[in-house]
């Protein structure tokens, strides 16, 4: 055990709205309330003309100019500037962001009279720091080592960005952790027994501005995530500005007043209802107050649980909509799961809990450590664990990720082949073999994707490369094996060898090269769902005439090696592929029957005279590859 005076380890579990530390003390784990006695800090920072503040004081800072309360940096940290979803959250942020030479997103502000930049990593820093901070008063010695928290989905630009704010703040981020993993691993130690075989776990995320749901299984200790699904928009603060809307009309009616407009009187009463809607999980009603909100007026309303509900009751079945969806993705039936955790402020709501535990036909729920304290709980069991300060109760999990879609590369013909598939468990390493599809073919371009559309191109194009130097044979000889390697940090390296030489040639794809966001990733499996049929009739279309092709090519190369062939046969099949190669040329894009009625046609025509002699296999243009079984 590290005692008094010595560096301490700590678990922080660093929020879009809210931040949270926690650190193994006698035994345990404590979440350390900060120095206004909240055991969560908005993760906010603003700056004054004499000061920096962060988190309550920032939060609080009513009378500042908006444009210098800084917030939301976990959706800006590891983006760049032009990514889609930091155009739309910027249209929503009052501070002001723009791009750095390099395309960061850059935050500026005025601080002590002065324009200052920051970057989301020195934003998410100077949290980190506070956190920091509010461990050592109450543990009374300097902390150096924590684990941190980030969403399921973060990529690796993301994950090395909060590290590398974990770093200025004077950290030594001894591991990035999943925020459901922390959750399961908080649970773990007092639920999940090595004994009992594979467990599955739904981790309902619901915090102040996003929605998570996380299904993994835990087998033998090890946690892997099998699915994620959720909402970057939906959480707190949309209950949150429901309650401040229904209040704006009942302003409007009682006093004939809009205060839609005034951002200061918006701003108080906002803050006032977070402070009901929190009651309101507690108890059945309560009151807003506030003193002079508009032109002398104190305004005063009472609001019930049951009003609350009503106006957020469609944002609540969504969230059980993502839940269903998450179960999909994962194929888990609802009753195959076996505990289902709650996460995140908003998943204190008593009508979500109802929905949730509904939705499980009355299964009951974990929310026996604090939702918004589980991540951080499970991080500070986590730094315990690696620094080597808990006791035995704390064991060594492997921690699992999953690929959120699938990985591969194009074969012959615009198909995708699926090398990784969607949700398998990272780190993996995968390997398929593929060949060439035309004779004296030296080179394969090798392209890697990200999707799943079945048709290469509709995908995202991670990255590409030639493997060339192929010696110079007949198509379908030359054996290519193409290998994924993903790592422990989602790293995924691309390789592609020629069996015969050892000719070898590879890329490494990391998020500069276009990784997706989530929203991306959403959407991507959206359309896929959408254009699977016309996907489908392509893959259809490109083996029809991938068999076609091949065909032709097998009884050209039977003619040329057969001795025993007449003359008038010879002649016949050549002027048979002639035409049908000028056919071919002019109706490429032609449609499966079409290919399949040219196949019939000219098996009339061959297939009678080449049934003593033997085939070999396959053709096409460029320098393609396709599977081989
Ligand atoms: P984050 O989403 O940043 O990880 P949290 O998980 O701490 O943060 O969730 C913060 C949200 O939870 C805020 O919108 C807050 O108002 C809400 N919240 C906290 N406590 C309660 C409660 N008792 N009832 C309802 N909502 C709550
Ligand atoms: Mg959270």
């Amino acid at each position: 055990m590290v005692g008094q005076g010595q560096e301490r380890a700590i678990g922080i579990d660093l929020g879009t709205t809210y931040s949270c530390v926690a650190a193994w003390q006698h035994d345990r784990v404590e979440i350390i309330p900060n120095d206004q006695g909240n055991r969560t800090t908005p993760s906010y920072v603003a700056f004054t003309d004499s000061a920096r503040l962060i988190g309550d004081a920032a939060k609080n800072q009513a009378k500042l100019s908006p444009t210098n309360i800084v917030f939301d940096s976990k959706r800006l940290v590891g983006r760049k500037f032009s990514d889609p979803t930091v155009q739309n959250d910027m249209i929503l942020w009052p501070f002001k962001v723009i791009p750095d030479p390099t395309n960061k997103p850059v935050i500026v502000v005025t601080y002590k009279g002065e324009e200052k930049q920051f970057s989301a990593e020195e934003i998410s820093s100077m949290v980190l720091t506070k956190m920091k901070d509010i461990a050592e008063a109450y543990l009374g010695s300097t902390v150096k080592n924590a684990v941190v928290t980030v969403p399921a989905y973060f990529n690796d630009s993301q994950r090395q960005a909060t590290k590398d704010a974990g770093t200025i703040a004077g950290l030594n981020v001894m591991r990035i952790i999943n925020e459901p993993t922390a959750a399961a691993i908080a649970y773990g130690l007092d639920k999940t027994a090595i004994t009992f075989g594979e467990k599955n776990v739904l981790i309902f995320d619901l915090g102040g501005g996003t929605f998570d749901v996380s299904l993994v299984t835990i087998e033998w200790g090890a946690i892997e995530v099998k699915a994620i699904t959720g909402d970057t928009h939906l959480g707190g603060q949309d209950f949150d500005n429901r309650m401040v809307n229904h209040l704006i009309e009942e302003l409007k009616r009682k006093h004939d007043k809009d205060i839609s407009r005034n951002s200061r009187a918006i701003r108080r009463l906002k803050t006032a209802c977070e402070r009901a809607k929190r009651t309101l999980s507690s108890t059945s009603q309560t009151t807003i107050e506030i003193e002079s909100l508009i032109d002398g007026i104190d305004f005063s309303s009472t609001i019930s649980r049951a009003k609350f509900d009503e106006l957020n009751m469609d944002l609540f079945r969504k969230c059980v909509e993502q839940v269903e969806m998450c179960l999909q993705d994962g194929k888990v039936e609802k009753s195959s799961v076996h505990e289902i955790v709650l996460v995140g402020g908003s998943s204190r709501i008593p009508k979500v809990q109802q929905l949730l535990q509904e939705l499980f036909n009355g299964k009951e729920l974990c929310k026996s450590i604090n939702p918004d304290e589980a991540v951080a709980y499970g991080a500070a069991v986590q730094s315990a664990m690696l620094s080597g300060e808990g006791s035995g109760r704390v064991r060594e999990l492997v921690l699992l990720d999953v690929t959120p879609l699938s990985l591969g590369t194009d074969v012959y013909g615009d198909v995708m082949s699926v090398i990784v598939p969607r949700n398998t468990t990272i780190p993996t390493r995968r390997e398929k073999g593929f060949t060439t599809v035309s004779d004296d073919q030296t080179s394969v371009d090798v392209k890697v994707y990200e999707g799943e559309r079945s048709k290469a191109s509709a995908n995202n194009l991670l990255g590409q490369f030639l493997l060339q130097d192929i010696p110079a044979a007949p198509k379908g000889v030359a054996k290519i094996n193409v290998c994924f390697h993903i790592d422990d940090n989602g790293i995924m390296n691309v390789s592609a060898e020629d069996e015969g030489t050892g000719v070898k040639n590879k890329i490494t794809i990391t998020n500069d090269k276009g990784r997706l966001s989530k929203e991306e990733i959403e959407k991507m499996i959206r359309d896929a769902n959408k254009y699977k049929r016309e996907d489908e009739e392509h893959k259809m279309n490109v083996e029809a005439k991938h068999a076609l092709e091949d065909y032709a090519y097998n009884t050209r190369n039977a003619i040329r090696c057969a001795a025993n062939i007449g003359a008038g046969d010879k002649m016949k099949m050549e002027d048979a592929l002639e035409s049908l190669a000028q056919w071919l040329e002019l109706n490429e894009l032609a449609g499966a029957d079409d290919f399949k009625d040219k196949m019939k046609e000219l098996e009339r025509i061959c297939n009678p005279i080449t049934a003593k002699m033997y085939s070999a296999s396959a053709s096409g243009a460029g320098p393609s590859i396709e599977e081989v079984d």
